[in-house]
């Protein structure tokens, strides 16, 4: 598995859990059983999720917002990791059975993506989109630093 499959995985499993807590947000009762509200957190809490009431607290705020904005983002989100998943190496003339251009990528000729990134510049770019697209969830404890892009000056 390459560097951008592992982007692409880990993040489709954030993108899954969010999608997971807008639809339990969505389908919440508004009328929970007690006026309580260390009851009312304890039931949120239960229902959502997290490490800690707090946290269970903050997200359903979030997506109580908007769940379908939320689900809308999420199938955005996933459409534009098919799509750069789904992109094809412009191979070089002469070489029609490479499945890859990576072979050909020369030591320094990427810059900060470094060697193991092809030639056409396909792994760069969408290494570099799916980092971004990752960004969001760098706050998640097995986010590695190193996804975390540089900043465009
Ligand atoms: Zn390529």
């Amino acid at each position: 598995m390459s560097a951008v499959d592992d982007i692409a995985t880990w993040l489709t499993a954030q993108i899954n859990d969010d999608e997971r807590v807008a639809l339990k947000a969505k389908a919440m009762r508004y009328d929970l059983p007690t006026d309580a509200p260390w009851e009312r957190e304890r039931i949120i809490a239960d229902q959502i999720g997290g490490t800690s009431k707090a946290v269970a607290v903050h997200r359903i705020v979030a997506i109580f917002a908007n769940p379908n904005r939320v689900l809308a983002e999420i199938d955005a989100k996933r459409q534009r990791i098919a799509w750069l998943m789904a992109q094809q190496h412009d191979m070089p003339e002469g070489f029609p059975t490479y499945d890859s251009c990576r072979l050909l990528a020369q030591p320094g000729e990427l810059g900060d993506l470094e060697v193991g990134y092809c030639s056409c510049g396909l792994d760069g770019w969408r290494t570099q989109l799916l980092r971004f697209e990752a960004l969001p969830y760098e706050d998640r404890a097995d986010y590695p630093p190193e996804w975390r892009p540089k900043p465009v000056s």
